[in-house]
């Protein structure tokens, strides 16, 4: 079959923000550095080349793309200067701008302006359409949940859960049929046999648990780049703390509505702070705050190659993410002072309405990586346990 090259491939790379890879001469330090490379003689140069020689579906699809955790290592001993750390962060910026076929990612990643009227946009709408839904039904009364009212923010929520489900399907099935296709899966050799259940279920393990969760690799083989930083200002602690940071909240909040529902608790009622409910979106609250606060401070003093280039869309993400927990802690706060403070229900119009930007966004931003690295690390794990590089664990 004929295979597309795309002779602009590079020039578009570059919007995104991509290094001058022209001067690779593919000499393999990198790869030689590299903590993640395995026995991969390729990672990460092959990237580079692929950008060279303008191919651009095994770029955007390729597996491999999603296992680097931009470490820096490869970047300090580049002699060309070719920051294939930071090359590897473009492809995959690059890699959600083409899966997507709406254009907005593409837009928040390469028209700050344009991106940014998106995303102010948006957040007016919540802002205003919660704002007019209070004024229809209720004028503000002592609870949260009673100035702007929860089936609201409930249907609101659900809404945009299907329609953030529908475009990351659509995305997804781009990536999955690129990626089976090279790697010859097929529905057979996931469930054709009881070895190949096995095999499935392994590499289900290995992406889910030990990779996206655990975080093994991260934690184990990429800290040798910072061994002078202390255990707090670690990055793979750094992001294993906004990871389960943001899954504590959203367990809690599940929780929180599930509680409701069943008529046990509702939502937005000041209760102990050792509720355990309270207490678990307090505590991932926290551990999210902190993360995204030294991910910010790193980016800010630029302290490695890692953070050394920031895009809009990285920026974007972190700031939703900030913002989203502050205003949730002054809603917290706000919940235990005396008296109404009505000035905290304006803020609490603020937390949802970017919240729920936080949510429509994940396809489009940097936060799409959640559903991109897993299902990358499925196939990765798949092709490991083939070749029994796959260690049990
Ligand atoms: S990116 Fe740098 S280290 Fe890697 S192959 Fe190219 S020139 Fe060599
Ligand atoms: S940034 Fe780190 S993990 Fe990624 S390719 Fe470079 S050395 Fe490997």
């Amino acid at each position: 079959m004929a295979t597309m090259v795309d002779l602009n491939l590079i020039t578009d790379l570059q919007k995104f923000g991509a290094p001058d890879v022209n001067a690779c001469y593919s000499c393999g330090n990198c790869t030689a550095i590299c903590p993640l490379a395995d026995n991969d003689a390729t990672f990460p140069r092959r990237f580079i080349r692929l950008a060279q020689v303008g191919l651009t579906d095994e770029l955007v699809t390729s597996k491999e793309l999603w296992t680097c955790y931009q470490c820096g290592m490869c970047t300090s001993r580049c002699p060309q200067e070719a920051d294939p750390a930071e090359f590897m962060a473009t492809a995959r910026r690059f890699a959600i701008a083409k899966l997507d076929k709406t254009g907005i990612a593409r837009a928040l990643s390469t028209k700050p302006v344009l991106g940014s009227v998106i995303v102010i946009a948006a957040m007016l709408f919540f802002a205003l359409f919660f704002a007019s839904v209070r004024e229809q039904e209720t004028r503000a009364r002592l609870a949260f949940f009673d100035f702007i009212p929860y089936h609201w923010i409930h249907l609101v929520g659900l809404i945009l859960m299907g329609v953030v489900a529908l475009f990351a399907v659509i995305n997804l099935v781009f990536m999955i049929r690129g990626i089976a296709k090279r790697d010859q899966v097929s529905a057979k050799s996931l469930f054709g046999s009881k070895a190949a259940w096995g095999r499935t279920f392994r590499a289900l393990w290995y992406s889910i648990g030990v990779e996206s969760l655990g975080q093994k690799r991260f934690r184990e083989d990429c800290a040798d780049d910072e061994p002078a930083e202390p255990l707090y200002r670690r990055r793979w602690l750094i992001h294993f703390l906004t990871l389960w940071g943001f899954i504590g909240l959203f367990v809690a909040t599940t929780l929180n509505y599930v509680l409701d529902m069943a008529g046990v608790k509702p939502t937005g009622t000041a209760v102990p702070l050792w509720y355990p409910i309270r207490l678990l979106g307090t505590v991932a609250g926290l551990a999210l705050m902190y993360g995204v606060s030294w991910f910010m401070i790193n980016r800010r003093q630029q302290v490695s190659s890692a953070a050394k280039h920031s895009s809009p869309a990285d920026w974007l993400f972190l700031w939703l993410l900030m913002l989203t927990g502050l205003t949730g802690f002054v809603i917290e706060v706000a919940l235990y002072l005396p008296g109404p403070q009505i000035w905290a229900y304006w803020v609490f119009l603020v937390h949802v309405a970017i919240a729920m930007e936080l949510v429509l966004f994940l396809p489009f931003t940097k936060f799409a990586h959640v559903m991109y690295r897993p299902v990358s690390l499925f196939f990765y794990g798949l092709a490991k346990d083939e070749h029994r590089e796959l260690q049990p664990v």
